[in-house]
């Protein structure tokens, strides 16, 4: 969980169901592979002995501090359902910034899913402000296939697609997932943080471009219509509480 400040949003605390934000990581687990989309806000390996429950302070590029309300730490979650970090062989990143990319050097062994424009400002030589570059150090060599379709099929068979939404960082994504029994779910990376921003069209206030943005929101409105999937937005913490979590899952 993230302390938030809905105003970054062009929102207000009144408008907000909840201030604070969700940060969630999701195991995609498909016969030809195993797939993590996103990778934390913390890592395991920074949290130390820190138990659940407890808030750390992280100081991201720009100097500017977050504060995160600690969860079981991601390999615990792996282990309970059967998983370890080297069972994961491909890696996605909805985009490279701090919330999104804390376990990421864990997953260097893995095929990395990006577009080159969020590979080249990952590895700028000014870091973006909103990163913690040496949360992704490791990726630099690690095997990447880079995007170049709108649309990415990961495994070839249409049910686990990753789709171009720039705007929020250069080479921003969202992943569409085609479950058998639960249907359609887009998983939203930061295309919106509080669905308000959906609900009364605001835009954050620190896009890479925000007409880049409103268009990808404009084309993910479009398919969702056309799928009827579901949209999951990942930082909004009154729909993330009603989803199950590991070792629950959705298939
Ligand atoms: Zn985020």
């Amino acid at each position: 969980m993230l302390a938030s400040d809905p105003a970054r949003y062009r929102l207000t605390e009144a408008e907000v169901k909840s201030v604070p934000l969700s940060i969630a990581a999701y195991l995609i687990v498909h016969p030809q592979g195993v797939l993590l989309w996103d990778a934390g806000a913390i890592s395991d390996e920074e949290r130390t002995s820190r138990a659940s429950g407890s808030e750390l302070r992280v100081r991201r590029a720009d100097g500017q501090e977050r504060v995160v309300t600690l969860g079981p730490p991601l390999e615990e979650q792996l282990r309970a359902i059967g998983y370890s970090r080297s069972d994961v062989t491909h890696l996605a990143l909805s985009h490279y910034h701090w919330d999104h990319t804390a376990n990421a050097n864990a997953f260097a062994h893995a095929t990395w899913l990006v577009r080159q424009v969020e590979r080249d400002a990952m590895f700028a030589t000014e870091a973006r402000g909103a990163s913690r570059p040496a949360t992704y150090s490791a990726l630099q060599k690690s095997r990447p296939v880079i995007i170049t379709a709108e649309e990415h099929d990961v495994f070839g068979d249409g049910t686990v697609i990753i789709k171009h939404a720039p705007g929020h960082s250069e080479g921003h994504q969202v992943l569409y997932l085609k479950l058998a029994h639960t249907g359609g779910v887009v998983l939203s990376g930061d295309l919106y943080h509080y669905p308000e921003e959906r609900a009364l069209g605001r835009l954050p206030t620190f896009e890479v471009s925000e007409e880049q943005t409103a268009s990808a929101r404009r084309e993910l409105d479009a398919f969702l219509t056309r799928t009827a999937a579901q949209l999951w937005i990942q930082h909004d913490l009154v729909g993330h509480r009603a989803l199950r979590k590991a070792p629950e899952y959705y298939d």
